[in-house]
């Protein structure tokens, strides 16, 4: 695991797990780093294997609602692995 705990495990990039995460993909969900995602928008990335199939703008993204879905996924992953 090379020195990394499990918390920062937790929190890396599921495309190439080496690089911590910066945010999450909304389309596929996925825990991504800077260099494996693309800026779509001031607030919004995807990553770039979603970006290859054609989410290129923020209008290909899907619904608001999705969005907040993926963030809570991803807070309760966190919350999951803290330590009581
Ligand atoms: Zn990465
Ligand atoms: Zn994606």
């Amino acid at each position: 695991m090379k020195g990394i705990c499990s918390i920062c495990a937790s929190s890396l990039c599921q495309i190439c797990s080496e690089r911590l995460a910066l945010t999450f993909c909304p389309v596929c969900g996925r825990l991504v780093c800077y260099e494996d995602s693309v800026q779509l928008d001031n607030v919004r990335r995807v990553c770039r294997d979603c970006y290859m199939k054609g989410y290129r703008t923020a209008r290909d993204l899907p619904s608001e609602g999705k969005y907040i879905e993926g963030a809570l996924r991803l807070a309760r992953r966190v919350l999951r692995l803290e330590p009581r």
